[in-house]
């Protein structure tokens, strides 16, 4: 697909335009606790600021149901504000009479930032109301929030139907045009390495890559629903029965598949999930009973590694272990080291992935750090994301292919 982007806008000195941003952050004590989608989302703003636009930014963060004053994105404006260096005015609402004065009265380079889309129930509805009452609010529509555009939402696809000029903002074209190379012409070998908490949520990105990945390497609490269908004990680890029926299909599948499974053969256990918890090496993968596998172990980490420096591209989603606890932290550690020296494309994606990497300060060592959890992820299943869609069909002679 085709779509415009910030290249084909034009001039933009007294436009007002709608920027869709994803500034879903965490929050604690009413601040912002990490700003990495705040930063993000700056080159596409810097670039319409520059170009003498005013901008209104809206965004969903949290899942409010209605008004929650705890979640108000006036802890982002202010973060916002320090980050360009320029004020961020905050609406008092989403939209209504207020809201559209505060639009017009806005001047070329000034910013205003809606509240938080959510309190509105039309946004996640996907209400043509809504979405009519912020179309009305701007002359130009830039989506710049990847994380969302998995989601047909008021702000992000009702809103984008009703504005003829809508294009893609830096952000979600890099994104976008990142994971799609990633599935359609890697760099080989291409390694995937898929950990965390659930095979169930991620059963048809793994059925993905056994198509597409040369090598599949599984760690985290998702290695024991396997572990379990190969017929080891797995003690009290993270396993639930529905997972490993899954696991014994997706075993079953790569048998035949162009990807080769990989499974971890050492790990580190402990006696239960807790910072205090002693941490025990244990040779093989037959976990015994009273304990709990929270890690992947050292010969474990020596193959990944291997295999990492190897690769001609890395997609890593998904921890190797509980590595907010740091007796249980060296497996994703050791993984996130190997990509960051390893001479291929690497990609990371998911949340929880993403913090390990930054809490190990490595994240600019890697090719991409995708912002999109979700959004990655159905992209890489081969999912068509309603964000994008939209976008589509509005370049014939411009605009970049996604
Ligand atoms: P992402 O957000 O990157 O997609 P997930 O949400 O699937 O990743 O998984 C992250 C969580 O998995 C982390 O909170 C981590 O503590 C947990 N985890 C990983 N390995 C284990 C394990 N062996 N036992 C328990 N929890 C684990
Ligand atoms: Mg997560």
């Amino acid at each position: 697909m085709t779509v415009r982007t910030l290249d084909d806008l034009g001039e933009l000195r007294g436009k007002r335009v709608l920027v869709r941003v994803d500034f879903n952050v965490p929050l604690s004590a009413g601040a912002v606790a990490d700003d990495t989608r705040i930063r993000a989302a700056l080159p596409t703003l810097r670039e319409l600021l520059s170009r003498g636009a005013a901008l209104i930014l809206v965004s969903h963060l949290g899942r409010p149901k209605q008004r929650e004053p705890e979640l108000s994105l006036a802890p982002v404006a202010e973060r916002l504000s320090e980050l360009l260096g320029l004020p961020v005015q905050m609406a008092p609402a989403v939209v209504g009479e207020q809201v559209s004065k505060l639009a017009a009265a806005l001047a070329p380079g000034e910013l205003l930032m809606l509240e938080n889309v959510r309190f509105e129930p039309g946004e996640t509805r996907n209400d043509p109301q809504l979405a009519a009452a912020l179309a009305e609010l701007a002359d130009i529509y830039v989506d710049d929030a990847f994380g969302a555009a998995h989601r047909a939402h008021a702000s992000t696809e009702g809103v984008a139907r009703l504005i003829p000029k809508r294009v893609a903002g830096l952000l979600l074209t890099r994104e976008v045009q990142t994971l799609t190379k990633l599935m359609s012409s890697p760099a080989r070998p291409l390694v995937a390495i898929l950990g965390g908490a659930k095979v169930s949520d991620k059963i048809a990105v793994i059925e993905r890559f056994l198509e597409v990945a040369d090598t599949i390497m599984i760690g985290g609490a998702m290695a024991f629903p396997f572990l379990a269908a190969q017929g080891h004990e797995v003690g009290d680890s993270l396993c639930s029965g529905e997972d490993v029926e899954h696991a014994r299909t997706l075993l079953e599948a790569a048998r035949a598949s162009r990807g080769e499974l990989v499974l971890p053969s050492d790990l580190v256990i402990a006696e239960h999930f807790g910072a205090d918890a002693a941490a025990e090496p244990l040779d093989g993968v037959d976990v015994p009973a009273g304990h709990m596998g929270l890690d992947i172990g050292p010969r474990t980490v020596a193959d990944y590694s291997e295999r990492v420096a190897r690769a001609g591209t890395v997609f890593w989603n998904g921890p190797m272990g509980a590595f907010e606890l740091e007796p249980f932290a060296a497996g994703t550690r050791a993984l996130a080291q190997a990509l960051a020296s390893a001479d291929a494309v690497t990609v990371v994606g998911g949340g929880d992935s993403a913090a390990a990497v930054a809490k190990f300060g490595l994240a600019e060592r890697m090719t991409h750090v995708s912002t999109g959890g979700g959004a990655a992820l159905e992209l890489i299943e081969g999912k068509q994301l309603p964000g994008v869609v939209v976008l589509d069909g509005t370049a014939q002679d411009a605009g970049v292919t996604l």
